[in-house]
């Protein structure tokens, strides 16, 4: 077991000597709300709190810090927006949150190489929308994009809606500039499109969860962006007649969508609740969200007719053509918001982040039939079917009794059932705190033990967001 030092004041003392005065908080309000993500409190076994709050506005603060914090042993957790599912900044062992709001500007659109370089705290949304200001686009679109910062993205490799187009945040990552735990800064990868110079450390950076270093620049690849999008929203009676389509609709017809999202008859009743409003055949089984991308208004307009005259012969209940902004921002805001109605509505449950095979997804969600009836609990399933990545939660009565060991026993069959259908715990929410003690279900020992390897190499003293992924 590690032992780290306390924040005491001279350490407050120095920091603020390091980085600002400005740039360092010890108000306990201040240390409770940086202190958390979107894990409800009611999850930890206890209180999680960081006994001071560091702001950096560079690379070089970032790097005095860490320079400080490790021959003290003194942990230190990164941060970015907050907004993760896996309590992966929550400081488990106290020391030091860092931050990266005040990391937030974008340096550089290069138009000759197609790319965009970031501080970490920049808004997924702002990149989005700086890119689009060039007739580009940065593909990465997690449904938190809103909030979440470009470091937050990369640390959980973050996937989202375009998976299925133009892969997860790591496949848009093309460089990085990582502060070690010792304070030296490095760069990984470049501005170049193949690299197979040494090992591949850009991308064992990316999901890391900050426990092997921070990052303090990104270098995102951006690609032409679309002039027409038109999203389809398809109602059908079942969940496994939406389901089989996915694949055939690739298969058959050829066509890769930018998008292709899931939403059970649950979620869009809990969505409406939250919204108050409702999306057509709303009692459906299933509503696929199918957008495809093009210039081409003709082009795009055969594309759309054919999907929908295919989800018609197979089972479509009506096939809804979303080609007017009102619609399609009907469309996302319901499926934007589910995760949000869930813990609005909801104080007993578990969300998870299952990912299978795609060919597997029926198969996992009977599964979660199963096990709800078992265990006595509702399931809300959506997500992005596209990538078999389905957020499936598991809800407890308000009212009920033994929720915590119902719920338990729930997670774990449906672990094993995940694991047998060739899934794995978490396609992009990550492992962080919340779902540490599950990962030798999924990876053997000497994996593990690779994992602990690559960490003590990176941080050998451990400082670096301690307690996360594995236990050391
Ligand atoms: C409503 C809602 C919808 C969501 N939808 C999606 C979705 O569609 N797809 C998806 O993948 N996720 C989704 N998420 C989860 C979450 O938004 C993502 O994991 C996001 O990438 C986290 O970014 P963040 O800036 O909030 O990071 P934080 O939660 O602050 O941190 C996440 C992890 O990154 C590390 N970290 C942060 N910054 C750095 C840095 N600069 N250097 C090193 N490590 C760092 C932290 O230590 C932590 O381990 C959703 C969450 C919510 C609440």
């Amino acid at each position: 077991m590690t032992h780290y030092s306390a924040v005491t004041e001279e350490v407050v003392e120095d920091l603020k000597s390091l980085v600002g005065p400005h740039n360092v908080a010890v108000e306990p309000e201040k240390l409770a709300s940086y202190s958390r993500d979107e894990v409800a409190l009611q999850f930890w076994d206890r209180e999680y709190r960081a006994e001071v709050l560091v702001l950096p506005e560079s690379t070089d603060h970032v790097s005095a810090v860490l320079a400080y914090a490790d021959p003290r042993m003194i942990p230190v957790t990164p941060r970015g927006a907050g907004t993760g599912l896996s309590g992966g900044a929550v400081p488990a062992f106290g020391g030091i949150v860092m931050a990266f709001d005040r990391m937030n500007r974008i340096l550089e659109v290069d138009l000759e190489n197609l790319t965009l370089t970031a501080e970490p705290g920049v808004v997924t949304a702002e990149i989005q929308a700086a890119a689009a200001r060039h007739g580009l686009e940065y593909a990465g679109d997690p449904c938190s994009g809103d909030a979440s910062f470009i470091g937050g993205n990369v640390a959980e490799n973050a996937g989202g809606n375009k998976v299925i187009k133009y892969g997860t945040t790591g496949a848009n990552v093309l460089a990085l500039e990582v502060v070690l735990p010792s304070g030296k800064v490095t760069w990984f990868g470049g501005k170049r499109r193949k690299d197979v110079t040494g090992l591949d450390l850009v991308h064992l950076m990316v999901g890391s969860e900050g426990i092997l270093g921070v990052i303090t620049k990104v270098v995102l690849k951006l690609v032409p962006r679309h002039e027409k999008v038109v999203d389809l929203l398809v109602p059908f009676p079942t969940i496994e007649e939406a389901i089989t389509l996915v694949p055939r609709v690739m298969r058959e017809l050829k066509i890769t969508p930018s998008s292709l999202e899931f939403m059970d008859r649950n979620s869009l009743r809990i969505v409406s609740r939250y919204t108050g409003s409702t999306l057509p055949f709303q009692e459906a089984g299933a509503h696929l969200i199918i957008q495809i991308e093009g210039n081409d208004m003709d082009a795009l307009s055969d594309q759309y007719e054919d999907i929908g005259d295919f989800c018609l012969e197979n089972g479509a209940l009506e096939v809804f053509v979303a080609d007017n902004r009102n619609f399609r921002d009907l469309l996302w805001k319901t499926r934007k918001n589910i995760a949000e109605a869930i813990i609005v509505f909801y104080t007993k449950y578990a969300k998870e982040d299952l990912v299978v095979p795609t060919g597997n997804i029926p198969s996992l969600l009977k599964r979660v039939d199963e096990v709800c009836r078992k265990y006595r609990l509702e399931a809300v399933n959506f997500g992005h079917v596209g990538d078999g990545n389905i957020h499936v939660n598991l809800l407890a009565g308000e009212e009920s009794e033994n929720w915590q060991e119902r719920i338990e026993g729930a997670r774990r069959d449906l672990y094993r059932s995940t694991k047998e259908l060739g899934g794995t715990l978490s396609g992009e929410h990550g492992v962080g705190l919340k779902r540490k003690d599950y990962l030798g279900m999924f990876l053997d020992e000497a994996q593990v033990e690779l994992i602990r390897g690559i960490k003590r190499t990176f941080d050998p003293n451990l400082i670096l967001n301690p307690g996360k992924i594995v236990d050391i």
